[in-house]
């Protein structure tokens, strides 16, 4: 259930005060306008009434994707995480107790987070089937081979997956010279990666709710 309430902050442009809504949780089943905007990167952006100007203001939030079974935490500073854990552990149990002849089915998967871009990123990747350790192995992959190829190219300081129109998988690479460049993945990538990789994933995902870029380097290195 959406848990929201209000807070007042003041526009850095023109001093003027305004309500903004700050969430705690967004279920998607019930909270389908919130959701949206989190989809869209719109939830923690917020417009001054007065002068238009636009403030980012970022949150511990809880995400709940109950159709494809995932939960993802926003927890911006890093002095969160175990509150953020706990969060998810008690939303984990309030699950089981409502449903719980579920339990059996697809097990839920859980994650923090520290962005809202992440959070997205990890939805489209959830809600298309896919499994979040993969693609983290396909960053390094992909960004070691982007440094062979281009050895004199700005290097690269973010990667964002993504479902294009067609169903392709891609990449946005993100260079330090505030460029950015789209590759795509070919499919069999992924299948390559998901069949060798899968039990080392599995080894370090017990009690892991951080799937990132040293998640995958601690995967490449299980003997
Ligand atoms: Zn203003």
């Amino acid at each position: 259930m959406a848990l929201e309430h209000q807070e007042k902050i003041k526009c850095k442009d023109c001093s003027c005060e305004f309500d903004i809504t700050v969430y705690e949780s967004v279920n998607g089943a019930f909270d389908v306008q919130a959701e949206e905007k989190l989809l869209k990167g719109e939830l923690f952006t917020h417009i001054c009434p007065n002068c238009g100007n636009v403030t980012a203001l970022s949150y511990p939030m809880l995400y709940h994707n109950m159709d494809h079974r995932f939960m993802i935490h926003i927890c911006p500073a890093e002095d969160d995480v175990q509150e953020c854990i706990g969060n998810i552990k008690s939303a984990q149990k309030q699950i089981d107790e409502q449903f719980p002849e579920k339990r059996m089915e697809k097990p839920y998967t859980f994650r923090i987070v520290s962005d809202e871009n992440a959070l997205r990123e990890k939805a489209a990747i959830f809600s298309h089937g896919l499994d979040d350790r993969i693609i983290e192995l396909l960053k390094l992959f992909f960004n070691s081979t982007f440094r062979m190829q281009n050895p004199s190219s700005a290097s690269v300081v973010d990667m964002l997956f993504f479902v294009g129109k067609n169903g392709e998988y891609a990449f946005q690479i993100f260079l330090e010279d505030d460029t950015y460049l789209v590759s795509d993945i070919p499919k069999h990538f992924y299948t390559l990666f998901k069949e060798k990789y899968t039990s080392a994933c599995d080894l370090l995902s017990h009690g892991n709710y951080v799937v990132d870029g040293n998640f995958a380097i601690a995967v490449m290195n299980v003997k």
